[in-house]
């Protein structure tokens, strides 16, 4: 069962206020800041006071002037300003997490830490937009999602633009490695799935788990399509799950929500949620035999009606279902008919040969709010 921790974080949350900075342990601060107009409100940064002085981040917040002024008001509750910033260790590359690195990196000279397979995703730069753009439409009509749905040029443009114009890291975080923060011993646990290059951290000393978007105590993080190199992100992300199996902490420090403990609990809730899921989109399947991603994403049941979801949100709820159903191909369930759009039907005898990487890349920070009402809850940045 699933202890709330984070009892302050909670009560905040059911009153939509935003919670107070606090202090987990000695020298380690949970600072909230504000991400603008999303349901999740706001992501958690959490500031190492390290020995010989200095300070040390894990995630940054969205890069607005609000964000920038919680970051700097949360680090003056224990006497520190953006310049005594030493590191800026980032859990994964969306922009709730990652945008507001480089601006401390500028005011203070912090070394940014970011997984390679997320940087990867930077690599371009914003001269990349174009063929992000054209990819990201190409995976979303491979998905059979409607003409009217697509994104329009310009809010495609500016999500393209959002992720590549962040800045290069400095440090490439590899799995094992033991973060350079001293008085710490915090080491890096690579958890691809939410994002390719997702990373938890883990303090044996302090049997803390820094677990960003990989598990939350009340929703599940979104799983969709990145980047055409990552053909099925849903195992992925149920294999980096079951390493957290290995893992005991007290206490897990999450990027959104609140505090909470008993992880195994909540790895084996949000393990029981897929399996659902999965099963759910078999029976569609059955019923609906050569149903599109986006067929199966209508029949589905998610927190609010479809017809009450956004284009947005709709579009990440059938990319959530094409994370699903490239699963179920790995797994000899389903296979695919190929073209424009692709549709699937149940496999009959034997399970097949997995199936060929899909060839597009989704929207790199999805949104939040689609999936089913119930445990877990719903999808998270
Ligand atoms: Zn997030
Ligand atoms: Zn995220």
């Amino acid at each position: 069962m699933v202890t709330i921790t984070g009892t302050a974080q909670k009560s905040s949350w059911d009153r939509g206020v935003l919670p107070p900075v606090e202090q987990v342990r000695p020298g380690l601060w949970s600072v909230p800041v504000p991400i603008p107009i999303n349901p999740l409100r706001y992501v958690l940064v959490y500031a190492f006071e390290l020995s010989g002085g200095g300070v040390g981040l894990v995630d940054a917040g969205w890069d607005t002037d609000e964000a920038w002024g919680a970051l700097q008001d949360g680090l003056a509750v224990f006497g520190a300003r953006p310049g005594d910033v030493r590191a800026v260790v980032v859990t994964h590359v969306h922009p709730d997490h990652y945008g507001l690195a480089d601006r401390v990196r500028r005011s203070s000279g912090a070394w940014i830490g970011l997984h390679p397979a997320d940087a990867a995703l930077l690599k371009d730069g914003p001269a990349g937009a174009e063929g992000l753009i054209r990819a990201m439409r190409a995976l979303l009509e491979h998905a059979g999602v409607p003409e009217h749905t697509l994104p329009d040029p310009s809010e495609a443009s500016t999500q393209a633009h959002t992720l590549l114009s962040m800045a290069q890291p400095d440090v490439l975080l590899d799995d094992a490695q033991m973060l350079e923060l001293p008085g710490w011993d915090l080491r890096v646990i690579w958890t691809p799935g939410h994002s390719p290059g997702h990373v938890c951290l883990y303090s044996d000393d302090q049997r803390l788990l820094l677990s960003g978007d990989h598990v939350l105590p009340r929703i599940t993080p979104n799983i969709s399509f990145h980047s055409p190199q990552v053909p099925n992100p849903l195992g992925n992300y149920l294999e980096s799950l079951a390493r957290m199996r290995a893992l005991a902490p007290d206490e897990i420090l999450p990027g959104h929500e609140y505090r909470f403990s008993d992880l195994r609990s909540r790895v084996a809730e949000i393990e029981r949620h897929h399996a659902a899921r999965l099963a759910e989109i078999e029976h569609a399947l059955d019923r609906q035999p050569g149903s599109t991603a986006w067929e199966l994403a209508t029949s589905l049941e998610w927190s609010r009606q479809w017809a009450e979801l956004s284009a947005f949100m709709r579009r990440a709820a059938g990319g959530e279902t094409l994370a699903h159903v490239a699963l179920l191909e790995r797994r000899g369930r389903v296979r695919q008919e190929p073209g424009v759009p692709a549709r699937f039907y149940l496999e009959e005898g034997s399970p097949r040969s997995p199936a060929g990487p899909l060839s597009a890349a989704m929207p790199p920070c999805p949104p939040s709010g689609v999936a089913r009402p119930g445990a877990p809850g719903r999808g998270a940045f």
